[in-house]
């Protein structure tokens, strides 16, 4: 056996004896930023040994590894500190979770947040004292002896459930805990951290099971990225859309029918707004709103394929003629009853139908904003963001072949009109390929990917794949925005579809009389209207542009000397157009400046005896702004000032 072992860093080989660990092979990366490394892909320790030849990879502190590896190492840092806080304490088990860690303990007394500082304080002085981290194997046997003389009976069971003969200890100071790893080297690798709440949990999952003390933490790379997520996090607490809907007066929710908002009149205005907008660009860009039916014939729902794999998602009713009154959900259930619509495309095809169509009548655009119910379990329901009851900007083009490419770049140019709009300043493209299942040959496939890719190339627009995400009927471009959080969310989607045309029989008659299958392009823009408007009030904190705002100016009078003043100031604002409203209450103007601010007005508007004298106004910007005796006619110069947009 040769005593030397070839390993390959960034590309270039050399050869180092066998036993070097992997730490000496990375030599040139600050120590800091290097907490790990990948050998032959996998994420291990830096004093792992090198016994074999192997290909070499740093992982650093900021990448999604290095994060891990942190996080995984600060619940470490975590248990230690808790063991010598709460002697008695028991561990179990401490893993990685998006955005941070948690560990679940078993303590004499449950943990609560006020234990946090102390605990942190701890974990800072640990960290500082620099603790080397030490992996070794153990036998199985022998790891199952040492936590049983240590009364951890958890870890007992968790050894007592592991296959392996040999499994891995991991040290630091005078603690050590039974793990797989890979850790950071030494504890003074974790200098950015912080706990962040405390819960209940059962062990292993289970109700029947004792109750643990489970703390949540989080750890980043460096202090400036901790307190930058740390403010995220605060600002999205804030702008929680459930609560600034409250505030806002915008809609409510209630058991009696969950997952489906009721919108108040204020967060109608907001819905119609968007509807009228997205109505105006239809009357450009060449579309037809139809309303087709909310409930049909399950029959329908078998057409379409959707009973087959789409009916545990659907309400479904009985037929009101049949003797039963009963609903069979089985394979053929379809045969009787009737389901509310997921979505609006099954309806649409009966609109082609409907009539005899020429190519010359192609592409037909079809939109429609009605209600969709979908039966979506209670547990995933979240405000306006999950629910079972929404409405989509839905449309479906029906066109020819040749009319794919120009009509998927309309679609593009219109996406990018609206967030432009709308203020999202990051949009992504992803074109998401044939999945597993899917109907159809690798070869149209391809070409219809392609016709995607193309039209997104020809409008500039730079895109990444989503390999096997396609629908099962078609590929798909998936439309993503950024919010001022820095969260991504999919809104808008454009998708290819074959199969539709096949299963409903839609024809058309080509310029040589003779008679062929059209396409359908499924597309949403804003997508959910429920979920969108969700995302703009936590991307906006509430803040919304006039033209959306459901209150646009309110009139706060200083006294009750002004209020004729008030009366015609607001007068004339709403006769002008606008949504305003005259605040007379009798109430100090802090006071009435603050609830404004709270109602998220975007434009207050303070009259005195002054103003009323000069036949002006002290104008206030929810933004921050102020200006003093603005002339009545210049404030309404201001307001027709702000852009609406088509
Ligand atoms: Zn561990
Ligand atoms: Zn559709």
């Amino acid at each position: 056996m040769s005593s030397n072992v070839t390993v390959k860093v960034n590309g270039v080989s050399r050869v180092v004896p066998v036993g070097t660990v992997v730490r000496e092979v990375l030599d040139g990366i600050p120590s800091r930023d290097l907490v790990a490394a990948r050998v032959n892909g996998k994420v291990v320790d830096l004093t792992r040994k090198l016994e074999h030849d192997a290909s070499v990879e740093p992982v650093l502190a900021d990448s999604p590894e290095g994060l891990e590896v942190i996080r995984h190492s600060t619940a470490h840092l975590m248990a230690m500190a808790v063991q010598a806080l709460y002697p008695g304490t028991q561990v179990t088990i401490g893993p990685v979770i998006e955005d941070g860690f948690f560990y679940d303990f078993a303590p004499a007394a449950p943990f609560t947040v006020e234990d946090l500082p102390k605990i942190e304080a701890r974990m800072r002085e640990l960290a500082n004292a620099d603790h080397k981290i030490q992996r070794t194997e153990v036998s199985r046997e022998d790891a199952i002896r040492r936590f049983a003389a240590m009364g951890e009976k958890y870890k007992v069971e968790i050894i007592q459930g592991i296959p392996d003969d040999r499994v891995s200890i991991y040290s630091q100071g005078d603690w050590m805990d039974l793990c797989r790893g890979p850790h950071v080297p030494s504890t003074r690798y974790l200098k950015a951290f912080k706990l962040t709440s405390v819960a209940g949990a059962y062990w292993r999952g289970d109700e029947h099971n004792a109750m643990l003390s489970r703390i949540y933490g989080t750890a980043f790379a460096s202090k400036e990225a901790l307190e930058e997520h740390l403010k995220l996090v605060e600002l999205a607490r804030q702008r929680d859309h459930r609560k600034l809907g409250r505030e806002m007066g915008l809609y409510i929710f209630d058991p009696i029918s969950p997952g489906s908002p009721f919108y108040l009149p204020k967060g109608v205005i907001i819905f119609n707004a968007l509807v009228d907008y997205m109505r105006r660009l239809y009357r450009r860009y060449g579309y037809d709103e139809v309303v087709t039916p909310l409930l049909f014939k399950n029959e329908l729902w078998n057409t379409s394929g959707h009973w087959e794999n789409f009916r545990e998602n659907m309400f479904l009713s009985p037929d009101p003629d049949s003797e039963t009154h009963s609903i069979d959900t089985g394979p053929d259930g379809w045969r009787e009853g009737y389901g509310l619509k997921p979505m609006n495309c099954p309806g649409h095809t009966f609109v082609y139908r409907a009539e005899k169509r020429s190519y010359r009548d192609l592409p037909l655009r079809l939109a429609e904003f009605s209600r969709l119910h979908r039966a979506e379990r209670s547990g995933t329901l979240h405000g306006l963001m999950r629910v079972r009851e929404l409405s989509q900007d839905d449309a479906h083009i029906f066109c020819r072949e040749d009319q794919i490419e120009d009509e998927i770049a309309l679609n593009l140019q219109m996406v990018r009109e609206v967030y432009d709009a709308l203020g999202f300043e990051r949009v992504e493209f992803k074109l998401a390929t044939m999945p597993e299942h899917h109907l159809g040959t690798e070869e149209q496939w391809r070409m219809s990917e392609a016709k995607l890719g193309n039209a997104m190339s020809r409008n500039e627009i730079a895109f990444e794949i989503n390999p096997k995400e396609g629908a099962f009927y078609g590929p798909k471009i998936e439309i993503y925005v950024s919010d001022a959080l820095k969260r991504k969310w999919q809104v808008a989607t454009i998708q290819l579809d074959y199969n539709a045309p096949e299963r409903f029989d839609l024809t058309y008659t080509n310029s040589a009389g003779a008679e062929e299958r059209p396409v359908v392009i499924h597309r949403a823009i804003l997508g959910s209207l429920e979920r969108f408007i969700g995302v703009l009030i936590e991307h906006t904190g509430g803040v919304l542009p006039l033209w959306l705002a459901p209150e646009q100016v309110r009139v706060l009078s200083l006294s009750e000397k002004v209020e004729d003043y008030t009366r015609e100031v607001t007068g004339l604002l709403k006769r002008e157009g606008f949504r305003a409203h005259g605040d007379l209450r009798n109430q100090k103007l802090g006071f009435k400046v603050r609830e404004a601010e709270l109602a998220k007005v975007p434009y207050m508007v303070v009259v005195g005896e002054r103003e009323a004298a000069s036949r002006s106004v002290s104008l206030r910007l929810l933004r921050g702004e102020k200006s003093n005796a603005m002339p009545l006619a210049a404030l309404v110069e201001l307001l027709k000032k702000e852009p609406i947009p088509a």
